[in-house]
Order: C-alpha cells, then sequence, then structure tokens
C-alpha cells in the first residue's frame, strides 16, 4: 500500500490511474485487474501475489523510473491462482472489463465484480466437497455472543446468541469457519485474542457496515426476507441479529449483486443439541484424525458410506450435532430398521443417489452466475431423477420417510427445460457457442444453417478461384486481422488476377481479397456472431429461470442428503453388525458388548475384545479403571463415549445391545496432548479442561476422563486425581469412566457408594505379561510398568535393574546405586522368593473362574495390606 501512496506525483497512465481508483475500495484484497487474456496485478499485489504463486515479477515500464512492478496470471488458469491466494488467507478482488475492448471509446471500463476470500468461495478447487465452508460473523456484548454463519457454496444460514462465551467456545471449532468477521471495536474483546488457540487456520476480518436491517435485506431473495421476518430477532435477540446482518452486508459486498441463493436462515438454540465440546471432537477423533488432520482412522471414515457430497456433509453434521429428544432419535432408528428390512429397496435407491451431482453447490453457482453449461447440464440430469427417487422412497412408511415426501417435487419443468436446451457436450465458455441443441430456437437453427452453407459455399468459392487463374495451389484462409484472404506462393505472383487486391505481403507469398470474398465473409461471419450472441442469451435465460426455481432446488438437495447420510447409517450399520439401542427413562448407560467402532476395523476379524459397560444411577455411576499400559483403558473410555454418541445421533452402535438414557453433554479428555503451539504445558491443558467438564458438567452428562494428573508430580498428580473423582462422584453426579495408573485410588470405594472399581485383565505367564482387554470388576494394585518396558524392547539390563529398584522403593527403602564395579554382573532376574509370588506363579488361571479369580486375588489383597 505504501508504494502506492508514494506516486501520484508521477506521470501514471489512465489505465494505471483505473486501476489505483479500483485498487483504493478494496484495499485490504489483491486485485485482479482484468487485461485482455490476463489478471494483472500491480505494486504492492505484485510483490505479495508472485511471492506466493511463484510467478515471474516484472515491471511495466521497465528501466523507466516510474516502473511499477507487476505481475500476471492467463485468466483461463486463474481459479487455481486464486484458490492458492485465498488458501494463504488472503482475499481476492476481482476485477473484470465491462465493456468490448474493440469498440470502447478511451479507456475499457472495469468494475470488481466479485471478492472472494477464504469464506466466500464458491469454486471446486477452494472447497472439499465432503465438508461445509463456513463464514461466521460475531457480535460482542460483554460475555454476551450474537454469532451468524453462512456456507454461501450451498446456501445454508443460521443464526444464535449464546449467553456465556464457553457456549462459544463449544461452537466454533464444530463449525470451523474459514474467516470471521467481526465490527471493529469488537477487535479488542478477549475472546478474540484467544481465537487462535480455538481456530489456528481461521482469518478474522473487521467490516464496518451500517446495519440498516430493511436496506441489507431488501436485497435477498422473497423467501429469505420471509424468513427473516418469521424469526423476529429484532425481539429475540439484538445481539444475534447485528451478526447476521453484518454477514449479510458483507455478502452482499463480496458477491455484489448475486445472493439470491440464500432462501432461509435458520435459529440455532444454544444446546438444541447434545453438546460435544471441541476436546471431545477432537480427541474421539470423530471427524479429523489427530495425526494430520485427516479423515483417515475417524468414526467419520467408518460411517461414511454416502453416494453424495452432499450426503456426506449431511453426515458429518449429524455426527457433530447429534440429537437430543428422543422422538427425533426413534425417527431415524425407525428408518434405519426399515431400509435394513427391505435392503432389496434400499440398494436400488442408493444406486440412484449415486448417480447425483452436488446439487447444493451447483445450485449456488448457478445462482451467482459461475456455473457453466455443463454444470447446468449435470443439474438437469440429476433433477430428472427426483421422480424415481420419490417412487423408491414411496415404499417405506416410517416418519423420517414420510416427512422426505411431504413438500416433494420433482421440478419435471426444470429438469426438461434444461436438458432440452443444453447440449451435453457444450464447451465450459458460455461465449463461444456450442451450447444450445438444433431444433429448440428457429432463429439459431436458421443462422447455423447460413453458416455450415457458408463453409461449402467456401471451398466452392475455392474450387471456382483456382479454375478462374489457373494456379492450383490457391488458398482460401481466414484470420483474426484480415478475415477471409486469398493466398498465392511468389512462384505464382505472376498469374495473379487483376481483380485482386493485394492485403499484405509475406515472405514467400502474398495475401489478396476479392469484393466477392468480403461480401461472403459478412454474411458468414455475421451468422457466427449472431449465433454466438443469441446463444448466450438462451444459455442467460435458462440461468435466471433456473435461479428463480434455486429454492426449490436447495430443498430437493436437503432431502436428497439426508436420504443418502441416513442410507450410509444403515449400510454400515448392516456391515458391521451394530445393533439399535434402547433409550429408557431411568438413569442408566448400559453396552453389552461393546466394540469401538473405527479399532475394530483394524484388527483382523473378531481379533477386537468387546466388553461391556453398566452404568446406572445409583450403584455404579462412577467407574474406576486401573491396569497396566497398553491394556486397553482409553481404548474402552473412548468407545464407551463414541457409543453413546451414535446413539444420540440416531444410529445403530457397535455393541450386542445398549439401553441409554438421553444424556446433556458427552466431556472427554483424553491422553497427555501437549499443545505445543499453544506454547502450554500438558498439565496446563489438562487442568485447564478438567476444570472446564467440573464447572459445565450435570448428573445427565458423560464424562470420560483418562489419565488425569498424569503431567505432575506423583503426589501432585494423585491428589488431583482423587479429589477430582470425590468432586465427580458427590457434586457433579455424571456418568463417569476414570481411568487411572494411580491404583491407590481403588480405595475410594470403601466410601463411595456409586463408584465401582473395576481392572483390565492381564495375564501373568513365564515372567511375561499377556493383554487379555477384558473389562473385570474389582481393582488391580499391579500397573506392570516395567514388565510393559520390558515389551517395548528396553534392554534386560535396564529392566532387571528396574525391577531391583522397584523392589527397594515398594518396601520404602530409597533406591541404592549399584556399585560400579558390580554394575556389569548384574543378575538379568533378580526376585526374592515371596510367598505370594510362588503362589500366583502356581496358579492355573485357565482352571479359574472370574468369580474364583476374584476371590483369590481378594485374599492376596488382603494378605499384602495386613504384610
Ligand atoms: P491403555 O490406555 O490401557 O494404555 P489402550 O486403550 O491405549 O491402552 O490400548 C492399547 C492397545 O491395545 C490398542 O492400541 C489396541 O491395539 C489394543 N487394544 C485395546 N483394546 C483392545 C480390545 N478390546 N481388543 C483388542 N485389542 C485392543
Ligand atoms: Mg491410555
Amino acid at each position: 500500500m505504501q508504494e502506492i501512496e508514494a506516486k501520484p506525483s508521477v506521470n501514471l497512465t489512465p489505465m494505471l490511474r483505473q486501476y489505483l481508483e479500483l485498487k483504493q475500495q478494496h484495499q485490504d484484497a489483491i486485485l485482479f485487474f482484468r487485461m485482455g487474456d490476463f489478471y494483472e496485478m500491480f505494486f504492492e499485489d505484485a510483490h505479495k501475489a508472485s511471492a506466493i504463486l511463484e510467478i515471474a515479477l516484472t515491471s511495466r515500464n521497465k528501466g523507466d523510473e516510474n516502473a511499477v512492478p507487476m505481475c500476471g496470471v492467463p485468466y483461463h488458469a486463474a481459479s487455481s491462482y486464486i484458490a492458492r491466494l485465498v488458501q494463504a488467507g488472503l482475499k481476492v478482488a476481482i476485477c473484470e472489463q465491462m465493456e468490448d475492448p474493440s469498440s470502447a471509446k478511451g479507456i475499457v471500463r472495469r468494475e470488481v465484480v466479485r471478492v472472494i476470500s477464504p469464506g466466500l468461495v464458491l469454486e471446486a478447487e477452494s472447497l472439499d466437497a465432503r465438508g461445509n465452508n463456513y463464514l461466521a460473523s460475531l457480535s460482542f456484548h460483554q460475555d454476551q455472543i450474537g454469532f451468524s454463519f453462512v456456507d454461501i457454496s450451498t446456501g445454508e444460514m443460521g443464526v444464535a446468541y449464546f449467553q456465556t462465551l464457553e457456549a462459544l467456545q463449544s461452537e466454533l471449532p464444530l463449525r470451523a469457519p474459514k474467516e470471521i468477521i467481526v465490527a471493529l471495536q469488537d477487535l479488542e474483546h478477549p475472546f478474540l485474542k484467544n481465537l487462535k488457540n480455538i481456530l489456528p487456520h481461521c482469518v478474522l476480518q473487521t467490516y464496518a457496515a451500517e446495519l440498516d436491517s430493511s436496506k441489507i435485506i431488501n436485497q435477498f431473495s422473497d423467501e429469505f426476507q420471509k424468513c427473516w421476518k418469521a424469526l423476529g430477532l429484532e425481539q429475540v435477540s439484538p445481539l444475534a441479529q447485528r451478526a447476521a446482518l453484518r454477514l449479510l452486508a458483507y455478502i452482499q459486498e463480496a458477491l455484489k449483486s448475486s445472493v439470491n441463493h440464500l432462501h432461509e436462515i435458520h435459529w440455532v438454540k444454544e444446546q438444541g443439541h447434545l453438546v460435544l465440546d471441541a476436546t471431545t471432537v477432537r480427541s474421539l477423533e470423530l471427524v479429523r484424525n489427530l495425526q494430520e488432520g485427516g479423515t483417515w482412522g475417524t468414526l467419520f471414515q467408518v460411517l461414511d458410506n454416502t453416494k453424495t457430497s452432499m450426503g456426506a456433509r449431511k453426515l458429518k453434521s449429524w455426527i457433530l450435532y447429534p440429537l437430543n429428544s428422543i422422538a427425533a432419535i426413534l425417527q431415524r432408528q425407525q428408518a434405519i430398521a426399515e431400509l435394513l428390512e427391505n435392503s432389496f429397496l434400499s440398494e436400488p435407491l442408493s444406486g440412484l443417489l449415486a448417480q447425483v451431482i452436488d446439487l447444493e453447490r451447483q445450485n449456488s453457482r448457478m445462482a451467482t452466475g459461475i456455473a457453466n453449461a455443463r454444470d447446468v447440464y449435470a443439474v438437469g440430469k440429476s433433477l430428472e431423477l427426483l421422480p424415481q427417487i420419490q417412487e423408491n422412497i414411496s415404499h417405506f412408511h416410517s416418519a423420517f420417510f414420510q416427512g422426505l415426501l411431504a413438500d416433494w417435487e420433482n421440478l419435471k419443468d426444470l429438469s426438461s427445460n434444461i436438458l432440452n436446451l443444453l447440449r451435453e457436450d457444450a464447451p465450459l465458455t458460455l461465449r463461444e457457442g456450442g451450447l444450445i441443441r438444433d431444433g429448440v430456437h428457429a432463429e439459431l437453427d436458421e443462422l447455423r444453417a447460413i453458416e455450415r452453407d457458408g463453409k461449402g459455399h467456401l471451398a466452392k468459392m475455392e474450387e471456382e478461384e483456382k479454375q478462374r487463374s489457373g494456379i492450383s495451389s490457391l488458398k482460401i484462409r481466414y484470420n483474426r486481422v484480415f478475415g477471409y484472404y486469398i493466398e498465392i506462393s511468389n512462384t505464382k505472383r505472376d498469374q495473379v488476377p487483376a481483380r485482386y487486391i493485394r492485403k499484405q505481403t509475406l515472405v514467400n507469398a502474398e495475401r489478396y481479397i476479392t469484393p466477392e470474398l468480403k461480401s461472403y465473409e459478412e454474411k458468414v461471419l455475421g451468422a457466427e456472431g449472431r449465433i454466438r450472441v443469441l446463444e448466450y442469451e438462451l444459455f442467460s435465460q435458462l440461468r435466471t429461470q433456473l435461479a428463480t426455481q434455486a429454492s426449490k432446488v436447495s430443498k430437493m438437495a436437503r432431502k436428497i442428503a439426508e436420504m443418502d447420510a441416513l442410507l450410509s447409517l444403515s449400510a454400515v450399520a448392516k456391515e458391521n453388525n451394530y445393533c439399535c439401542p434402547d433409550f429408557v427413562s431411568s438413569e442408566e448407560l448400559n453396552i453389552i458388548e461393546g466394540r469401538h467402532p473405527v479399532l475394530e476395523k483394524l484388527f483382523p476379524s473378531n481379533r477386537f475384545v468387546p466388553n461391556d459397560v453398566l452404568l446406572n444411577g445409583d450403584t455404579c455411576r462412577l467407574m474406576l479403571i486401573t491396569g497396566p499400559n497398553m491394556a486397553g483403558k482409553s481404548t474402552i473410555l473412548r468407545q464407551t463415549a463414541v457409543i453413546a454418541m451414535l446413539a444420540h445421533m440416531g444410529s445403530y452402535v457397535p455393541a450386542r445391545s445398549c439401553r441409554l438414557s438421553l444424556l446433556d453433554r458427552i466431556f472427554t479428555r483424553i491422553g497427555a496432548s501437549d499443545n505445543l503451539s499453544k506454547n502450554q504445558s500438558t498439565f496446563w491443558v489438562e487442568m485447564e479442561e478438567t476444570a472446564h467438564i467440573l464447572a459445565t458438567a450435570t448428573s445427565k452428562s458423560l464424562i470420560i476422563l483418562d489419565e488425569i494428573g498424569r503431567g505432575t508430580s506423583t503426589y501432585d498428580g494423585l491428589s488431583v486425581a482423587w479429589s477430582v473423582a470425590e468432586y465427580l462422584h458427590d457434586v457433579v453426579k455424571a456418568k463417569a469412566l476414570f481411568a487411572t495408573h494411580y491404583h491407590e485410588l481403588i480405595q475410594l470405594a470403601d466410601e463411595k457408594k456409586a463408584l465401582q472399581n473395576f481392572h483390565i485383565a492381564v495375564k501373568e505367564w513365564k515372567g511375561e505379561i499377556l493383554f487379555l482387554y477384558q473389562l473385570v470388576p474389582g481393582g488391580t494394585s499391579q500397573s506392570y510398568g516395567v514388565k510393559v518396558a520390558s515389551l517395548a524392547g528396553i534392554p534386560k539390563k535396564v529392566i532387571g535393574r528396574a525391577e531391583e529398584i522397584l523392589k527397594q522403593l515398594s518396601e520404602k527403602n530409597p533406591p541404592q546405586p549399584t556399585p560400579a564395579s558390580e554394575s556389569l554382573q548384574m543378575p538379568l532376574f533378580t526376585r526374592e522368593e515371596n510367598p505370594l509370588i510362588k503362589e500366583i506363579e502356581n496358579l492355573q488361571i485357565d482352571h479359574l473362574t472370574p468369580l474364583e479369580a476374584l476371590q483369590i486375588l481378594y485374599a492376596f489383597q488382603k494378605k499384602i495390606r495386613g504384610l
């Protein structure tokens, strides 16, 4: 910017002056300035863009003192360059030539027709087909927040009011907006200072606009206006209204006139769904894995058997926003049951959906004038399938399907208009003809006949001229500068007829015209030009007609998305042998033979060991799970949370049976994930998350706490874990699974009646341990840390020494350093003959019932405690 301001004194060309005027209005964007077949960038923009795009930085008026840095990209390849700039978090303003340069007087009129930023993309290159692309807006009043979001690529828009920053903090990572706009005065709000921690890749923009409700809303479609009025935001929440208006003003300015694809805006109730906070979504790896943020190894990957990108996006939102009403859950369950019972009907339905393109996104592209003829043709082809899809769905009777069928529209006029008008092989450009079929428009047919005849005529004319002149090598050709001409090589120059008019001299040939040739040219070229104009007109008319029907297309797209997501859930339930969870009013979470949906797929058949989790309100509300590392504690915790979450999204679950009461939230605190980018220690993050859980959980929540207190010294950690467990039991009263390596905690069960000890069975065999992955009642004081270390490949010598130290420590003696001379000859396995160890060694575990084992264990424990 500085560079531009420093220049006004120099002599600018009129073109650069025009550039600077436009740039003035779009200072925060890279201005793509259309010049012929290129978009050019100048000054600071050229520096920035050339570095990011790795293209040459040159200069206009090179060597001159007025040299202006510039770079450019060809217009036909612009979208990939724009995508890269937007990905880098920049805004791009597209400035087009608004008149034909050849007919313009003076400098060509140019205008910015669209601004593209991370939250405002419509191009497939910059969008994740199976995910939403949200732009959000926030307005603050102390700790209350107005929140609005839109995905302009699909036309979805919502608005909400949150009473606490905590609620916003939960919501934002789920939506994961690419861009957030706020008013200038809100920029200093403490929440935004912390935004990078919550959304590391989100771009924050300020946007100052006069928020005159009627002025802004009037720019949108009638349907949208109706919907807006019905919401009555002014009364409901002026703060939310402000957020929504700012968002609308912003997109309207960026997309210019073409915002008529937004048809509705819905009110998002705070806690209108089972709340999964950001940590839970992340650590359960619901839609992104922890390694690189991709979908591999996520729940979404297991559940996603959708046939359309719309369905995939819907499924993702079902995962992130599970239901919290039994009626709504039952609707999905019953529909899945019906699909499973009638697989001969559901398979053809899936086959039909597989042929449907991304109608939501194409709809937005059509409404904003970006769609080309091929896109529109594909929309027509998809809409053509609607009657068949309707027919298929009509075989199902449950409420979900009845809901889909209720206001179903086949949009036959629309599909037949598209398919009758457009050619299947239409080119990607709109102004060069080839879009419209023969036989649909009389004038077009006539012009095409002239054009075709003209070509035959040309061949005839060439033949005649050859005859008349006797020059057999004579050719009639065409170029843009001279139009049609006759070319004769220099060797025949002396035979050129006198009526030929010379136009151009080349090295080896001369070019001529004749009056006949020119009159022919007028006719043909006239037809050609007229055809192009006419085809574009017909296409534009169709697009306008489509725009008026856009809300219907988007309604049908939504129905298809829901159908697809549901079909996917039923297919996955069938393939993986899931069961239908049963919602009950008594307080419980009762899972028999539950499995982890992702892990079980990674194991060869039936190697994954299922486990029961039986929680209820009075006798076992808090399960304290002990057991060595690698025993499978974290897996049980995660699978319990995932099964509960799946049940709330209306899905079947990986278990033999599942009975549960409705939850309000699922919390997880899993693993020691150091957040280096946040520059916070493990322990700090852990305590922050635990504090959040203790403050927000209710008796209707499910809490998963894994290895709490690990990131600090033993006594600190144990004390924190202990008091958190007590607080959960006595005060919060939520259902909770608490995995810990502090086996001291098992004593808590003596006093806390709803807390039960469990551990995961391992088997010691010939000095080795075997993992059984079975959750069994009772605590364990064995952590087998040294044995696990040995399994992991720590050298035998180190293991032997560790066992020695462990023994000294457990006898409450400080470890004795090994004398230097002895250290090399240390025995591999030192074990004092303890009667207990002998007893354990001689046990025939294979012949014990679990109950006997438990009794023996109990006896051992008594002995040890007695010692
Ligand atoms: P912990 O939290 O006790 O250290 P994890 O839950 O992380 O143990 O499990 C360690 C590994 O054990 C997992 O990566 C998995 O390979 C295996 N595992 C866990 N649970 C099971 C199970 N139920 N069946 C089979 N293998 C399991
Ligand atoms: Mg673990």
